[in-house]
C-alpha cells in the first residue's frame, strides 16, 4: 500500500487559544544579585506558549486562527503584524492591561531567571473565547495551553468539542490548580516530563520525579498515563529521548497498539527552547490536514518538526515552514 505523502499538509483549520508575551532577553556573565546593576546584550522577539504554537500550526501547513488578549500598546501592534505577516487569523480582545511580557536574564552558562508579567493575557475571558471560536467555521482542532486563565482554556476545549474538532491540552506551563474537569475536555495531552510528573502527582496521588519518567519500563507508563487521562490520549514528550503515546483501549486513534515510543529525530541542537511548542503546533496542524492517518504519524511528524526547529535559535520566529522541513528531511 502506498502511504500517502507527509510533503505537503492539506489545509485544516486549527484554533490556538492563548498566550502572547513580548520576550525582553539580556545575556549576561552572571545572574544579577540584589543591588547589582550589569552590562547584558539586549534582543527583543515575540513569545508566550499560545502566540509560538499557533506559528508553529501555521508554518506546519493548517489555515491557524489565534484566539488571545493584548493591550492596547506596541506589543498589540507586534502581535497584529506578525500575524499578519504569516498569514495567521488573529482573534484579539483588546485590554486594559499591557500585552504580557516576560524579562528572561541567561548566562555565560545558560542558566535563566525568568519575569513574566502576563499582562492582558490574564484577562482572556471565556465568554469572548465562547464567541470568538464558535465565529471560526471549519475548525478541526483546538489547541490550548495553561498559560491563560483556566475558566478560558475549558471554555476552549468545551466549545472544540460541542463544534465535533479535536481538543488538544498541553499542559504547560505546570499548574497546580489544574482540575480533573480540564483534563477531561482534552482528546489528546501533551505534557512533558515534568508536567506529567506534576499531574500525576495531584490527579493519581503518585510521586515520581520528572527526572524517572523516561526510564519507567512502558507497561508502567502506559498504566500511569490511563490512570491520567481516561478517555485521552496521552503523549509525554521527552526531549531528546523522543515522546511516549498511550491511548485508551477502546480508542486507538488508527494505531495498532494502545501504546508506543517514539523517537526523536537525530539533529544538531542548538536552542531547544520552544520545542514543546513546536511539537504540538505541528501534531494540530497534521491532524487538522491529514485525519485518515494513524495517530502515531502525526506524532512522527510532529517529532520531526520539534526537532528541525531545536537547529534555530529562538522560539515563535524559528519555526520551520513546510518546505524548510522537506529541505531538511526529503531533499530529493
Ligand atoms: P518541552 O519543550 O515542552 O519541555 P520537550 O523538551 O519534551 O518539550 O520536547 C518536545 C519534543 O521536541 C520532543 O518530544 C522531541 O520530539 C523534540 N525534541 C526536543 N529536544 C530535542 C532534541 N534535543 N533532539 C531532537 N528532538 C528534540
Amino acid at each position: 500500500m502506498t502511504r500517502p505523502s507527509r510533503g505537503t499538509l492539506r489545509k485544516g483549520r486549527v484554533c490556538v487559544v492563548g498566550s502572547f508575551n513580548v520576550d525582553h532577553v539580556w545575556r549576561v556573565a552572571s545572574l544579577p544579585q540584589p543591588g547589582a546593576t550589569l552590562a547584558g546584550e539586549y534582543r527583543s522577539g515575540p513569545g508566550g506558549k499560545g502566540f509560538n504554537q499557533a506559528m508553529a500550526a501555521c508554518r506546519a501547513g493548517a489555515e491557524t486562527s489565534f484566539v488571545c488578549a493584548l493591550g492596547g500598546d506596541l506589543g498589540a501592534q507586534l502581535a497584529r503584524a506578525l500575524c499578519s505577516a504569516d498569514g495567521i487569523d488573529l482573534r484579539d480582545t483588546e485590554c486594559d492591561l499591557p500585552t504580557g511580557t516576560a524579562g528572561i536574564y541567561v548566562d555565560a552558562q545558560g542558566r535563566n531567571s525568568i519575569v513574566v508579567g502576563a499582562g492582558a493575557n490574564a484577562l482572556l475571558d471565556p465568554g469572548f473565547v465562547a464567541s470568538t471560536l464558535a465565529s471560526v467555521s471549519g475548525t478541526s482542532v483546538v489547541l490550548a495551553q495553561l498559560e491563560s486563565p483556566l475558566d478560558a482554556v475549558q471554555e476552549a476545549l468545551r466549545i472544540g468539542r460541542e463544534q465535533g474538532a479535536l481538543t488538544i491540552l498541553n499542559p504547560a506551563p505546570a499548574n497546580a490548580s489544574v482540575a480533573g474537569v480540564l483534563l477531561e475536555l482534552a482528546d489528546i495531552l501533551t505534557p512533558n516530563e515534568s508536567e506529567f510528573a506534576a499531574l500525576l502527582g495531584r490527579h493519581v496521588g503518585e510521586r515520581i520525579e520528572s527526572d524517572d519518567v523516561g526510564s519507567l519500563d512502558q507497561g508502567r507508563l502506559h498504566a500511569l498515563c490511563r490512570q491520567l487521562g481516561h478517555d485521552s490520549t496521552v503523549i509525554v514528550t521527552l526531549g531528546a529521548s523522543g515522546c511516549f503515546v498511550s491511548h485508551p483501549d477502546k480508542q486507538l486513534r488508527g494505531d495498532s497498539t494502545a501504546y508506543c515510543r517514539i523517537s526523536a529525530e537525530a539533529v544538531r541542537a542548538i536552542d531547544t527552547t520552544g520545542a514543546g511548542d513546536a511539537f504540538n503546533g505541528a501534531l494540530a496542524a497534521s491532524l487538522a490536514g491529514q485525519p485518515h492517518l494513524a495517530f502515531s504519524e502525526h506524532v512522527r511528524f510532529a517529532s520531526r518538526y520539534a526537532g528541525l526547529s531545536t537547529e534555530r535559535e529562538g522560539a515563535a520566529l524559528a519555526m520551520p515552514t513546510q518546505s524548510e522541513l522537506n529541505a531538511r528531511f526529503n531533499p530529493d
